[in-house]
């Protein structure tokens, strides 16, 4: 590690959302405030050096009674690449009539994850 990072975050693992400060010194070594509890320093450690995130959206369908379908990834994307995924996702267009869970995309934007519908395609 050649230089100090440090961020105020909220920690986003469960409802309580704590205030949290994380340093992470020039050798490497992590000190974090605020967290209630240990999950809380994880988070903070990932957030100063991989952060990742679930992404939810929409992508458009060939169906005038359902234009939109919701979908998610199927894991957490790098922090990064939620610009890409969404940049490819603009130019899906469903013509199949799926169900909650199937595969809309593989491999979003080079990640290595799916995007998948989170609900079924049809009235
Ligand atoms: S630090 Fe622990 S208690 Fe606080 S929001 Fe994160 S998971 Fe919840």
């Amino acid at each position: 590690m050649s230089h100090k990072i440090e961020k105020d975050l909220i920690c986003i693992i469960c409802p309580n959302g704590c205030r949290l400060h994380g340093t992470l010194t020039e050798g490497g070594e992590l000190e974090v405030t605020g967290n209630r509890c240990v999950r809380g320093k994880t988070f903070a450690g990932r957030e100063l050096t991989d952060p990742t995130r679930s992404l939810t959206t929409t992508v458009k369908t060939a169906f005038d009674d359902f234009p939109y379908l919701p979908v998610r990834t199927d894991g957490e994307i790098p922090k990064y690449a939620i610009a890409k995924v969404l940049e490819e996702l603009r130019s899906v267009l469903v013509t199949e009539r799926m169900t909650c869970g199937d595969v809309v995309l593989e491999n979003a934007a080079g990640t290595g994850v799916k995007i998948i519908a989170t609900a079924n395609l049809y009235a």
